[in-house]
């Protein structure tokens, strides 16, 4: 079974724009999926409804068959969210901010496992030292560490290369590349072609709210 379903789904803000307009798809556990579409297109929108943060209007999301609406509960826990901004306590350590976000998760401590995310993701060698001490590509890894704390099995990075230069462009796709190994399902958003050909293996595009397409990525370069 699919580990996300998302069927016939619409949004329509209160102001009357409708976002989304029924978007429906699957999305498989371990898979590395892009959203790719121009500014306003309904990618954080759908995010937004996934992971149980926005309303849909019409239609349903499940997260491993529990709907995220009326299973929130249940379905948060599975979930990782990487936004774009780090909203943190700069004078906090590394270790500290990604086993406090763990903690806000509802999750028991676990020192070992943080040490791992911290591992994975290159950072264990700045876990003692604070925020404000580290690069504008550390602290996007931090924002990664933190979405992955509580161990979700999966991982929304939303536009996770928006203003970083070329070199840490490439340094975030080794790093997706490198988390597919841990097994967690990862959805990107992005408007780069090249960034959704390069790590993806599914490419959906999304327009003035509508799915146009998903694909394999080979089966979409043929097409272009
Ligand atoms: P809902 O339809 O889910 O109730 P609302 O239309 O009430 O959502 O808007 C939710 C929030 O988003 C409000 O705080 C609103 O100010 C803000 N908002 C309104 N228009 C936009 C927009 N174009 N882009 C982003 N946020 C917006
Ligand atoms: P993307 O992530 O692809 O840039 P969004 O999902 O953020 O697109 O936005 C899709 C459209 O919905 C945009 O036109 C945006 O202005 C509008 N929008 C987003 N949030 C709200 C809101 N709360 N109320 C009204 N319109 C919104």
């Amino acid at each position: 079974a699919p580990i996300i379903s998302i069927n016939s789904l619409s949004k329509t803000y209160s102001n009357g724009f409708t976002a989304l307009d029924n978007v429906s798809f699957d999305i498989e556990e371990g898979e590395i999926l892009a959203l790719l579409g121009p500014n306003g297109a309904g990618k954080t929108t759908l995010i937004s409804i996934i992971c149980g943060i926005t309303n849909p209007s019409g239609g349903q999301v499940t997260v491993s068959g529990h709907d995220v609406v009326t299973e929130f509960r249940k379905t948060r826990g599975e979930i990782g969210l990487v936004p774009q901004e780090l909203t943190t306590d700069m004078f906090e350590t590394v270790f500290n901010t990604v086993s406090f976000s763990r903690g806000l998760h509802g999750k028991k401590p676990d020192p070992a496992y943080i040490d791992q995310v911290l591992k994975d993701l290159s950072l264990f060698e700045k876990r003692d030292n604070t925020l404000r001490e580290l690069s504008g590509g550390m602290k996007r890894r931090v924002l990664i560490a933190k979405a992955l704390s509580h161990q979700p099995r999966i991982l929304f990075l939303d536009e996770p290369t928006a203003g970083v230069d070329v070199a840490l462009r490439k340094d975030m796709w080794q790093l997706v590349e490198r988390l597919r190994k841990t097994g967690v399902t990862i959805i990107l958003t992005t408007h780069y072609i090249e960034e959704a050909q390069g790590i993806a293996d599914r490419v959906g595009i999304i327009n003035r709210g509508k799915l146009l397409l998903v694909e394999e990525k080979n089966a979409l370069m043929r097409k272009l």
